[in-house]
């Protein structure tokens, strides 16, 4: 078997019958009679298994035994034509080694029990099942696909700090890093924590958002993006949050509001095109088997241009719809933010397409956001879409160091740990905008996954950090 090289079952079930080969994976199922078994055999390299055939005649009852659900093998046997539907090719199996054994008895796949929730209490073995195998492949090829995009629009790719003395804009609650001794923590004379003890000898947490870093390489190379883990210590338990999640955010030199808006649509598109195009395997299975919509909905957010709406005209929508009868939970009104159900009716019912959001009342959106002339709104986005509501947030930046320098005073915010920040506008400051996609917010779109927890291989959330 040695002298044979392994090839993956995505490359074997693309082959034309005739040759050797040698196949390896774990087993899905395997059934059969006395004379002959059929196992399907997966490696991951695709949604889709390949059949291999062994004969009773050629093989000892015993290891036949060990061939169970969840048992990884490897087959060597001939590549043949496929009398059975299903498939085009299988391996007539010449010879099987066991590599290990997994006992249907323990086995935590076995049970009858595959729903999501089930799964997620079993997230170091969900990998292993055909749902999880999907989005992991998928969730790759999107990543994938982001680098490509950035990459040949000449972007750079910008690594920003995980740990952080910034809060950049309070976009959440932070985690906060320390090595300090939580037992005989050290106080100052006024008997506050005393953090010139502690590692970096000040207060430090996990990122919220890369993005002020991202406007200082923006301002020197032009274009770049992140793309990393962000933490946020969001104590809403719902299918949309994770306390680590993965952000891309884009920050462009010379960019005002409308180039922003372009380039957050293209993105999304384009993506949304490569998976079509790609993952078309996988995209089938979660449609047939969670979301009937999926395909469709995806294709439905390509050949259209998406809304572009200011929040006052929205705003007017929403209450002209609270004034017809629409039961929403929460109210609405000029200088609110919009909750999720806001959001998904103008969405879903009103407009029928994805929309952008522009133009917020400045109270409830960061201190860097381009000022509008009205003295009352600023150059906010938000990208919203069908079943997620918000996948992407951004903005123009305020470029005037005046301006910038008296809305943090209006709001009352330390300038001590944003002196950095406010020299990109004091030296050579330019017009620029920048967002955030949420990778796992994009990903729920893209599967057509339900809940947040189940389109990243181990979800942090409010009292669950196992693995
Ligand atoms: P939301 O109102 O949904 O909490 P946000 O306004 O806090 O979002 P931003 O600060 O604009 O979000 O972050 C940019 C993007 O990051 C969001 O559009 C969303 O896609 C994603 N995102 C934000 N918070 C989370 C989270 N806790 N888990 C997963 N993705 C998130
Ligand atoms: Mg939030």
């Amino acid at each position: 078997m040695e002298t044979l090289k392994r090839t993956k079952i995505k490359a074997l079930l693309g082959r034309e019958p005739g040759g050797e080969v040698l196949a390896k994976g774990w087993v899905r199922t395997k059934r059969g009679n006395k004379q002959v078994k059929f196992i399907a055999l997966n490696d991951g390299s695709t949604i889709n298994n390949i059949q291999v055939v062994a004969d009773m005649e050629r093989f000892d009852e015993e290891l036949v035994k060990r061939i169970t659900t969840g048992a990884s093998l490897a087959v060597r046997g001939e590549l043949t034509s496929s009398i059975g539907s299903g498939q085009a090719v299988e391996i007539q199996a010449r010879e099987i080694e066991v590599f290990g054994d997994c006992d249907p008895m323990r086995y935590p796949l076995q049970k009858k029990d595959t729903s999501l929730e089930y799964l997620r209490t079993v997230a170091h073995l969900r990998p292993r099942t055909n749902t999880f195998g999907a989005i992991l492949r998928i969730r790759h090829a999107m990543a994938f696909a982001i680098h490509q995009f950035f990459n040949d629009k000449g972007f750079v790719y910008l690594h920003t700090p995980l740990i952080t003395e910034s809060d950049a804009e309070g976009a959440g609650d932070m985690f906060q890093v320390t090595t300090l001794d939580l037992k005989d923590i050290p106080l100052d004379k006024k008997g506050n924590v005393d953090f010139s003890k502690d590692f970096f000898g000040k207060k430090t947490s996990l990122t919220v958002s890369g993005q002020l870093e991202g406007e200082l390489g923006a301002t020197a190379v032009g274009e770049i993006y992140t793309f990393g883990p962000t933490f946020r210590a969001e104590n809403s338990n719902t299918p949309r949050h994770l306390a680590e999640f993965w952000m891309i955010e884009p920050e462009m030199a010379f960019y005002d509001i409308e180039d922003n808006m372009e380039l957050a649509e293209e993105f999304v598109k384009y993506l949304v095109q490569y998976a079509l195009d790609h993952c078309m395997d996988d995209l089938r299975f979660l449609n047939d088997k969670y979301d009937n919509g999926l395909i469709e909905r995806l294709h439905s957010v390509l050949g259209i241009a998406f809304e572009r709406v200011t929040y006052t005209r929205a705003v007017e929508i929403l209450e002209k719809a609270v004034a017809e009868g629409v039961p929403f939970e929460f109210p609405v009104h000029w200088g609110t933010d919009f909750q999720s159900e806001h959001e998904r009716y103008l969405v879903e019912k009103y407009f029928g397409k994805p929309v952008i959001l522009t133009d917020f009342p400045k109270d409830i959106k960061a201190f860097y956001m381009k000022q509008n002339e009205d003295g009352r709104t600023v150059r906010g986005m938000d990208v919203l879409f069908p079943k997620i509501g918000e996948i992407i947030g951004g903005s123009e930046r305020e470029a005037s160091l005046e301006k910038l320098e008296g809305r943090i005073a209006e709001l009352g915010m330390s300038r001590k740990n944003l002196e950095w920040y406010i020299d990109t506008r004091r030296f050579g400051s330019v017009p620029h905008s920048g967002f955030g996609l949420g990778f796992e917010r994009l990903l729920l779109f893209v599967t057509g996954m339900a809940n947040i927890r189940d389109v990243i291989p181990f979800p942090r959330t409010p009292k669950n950090a196992e693995f």
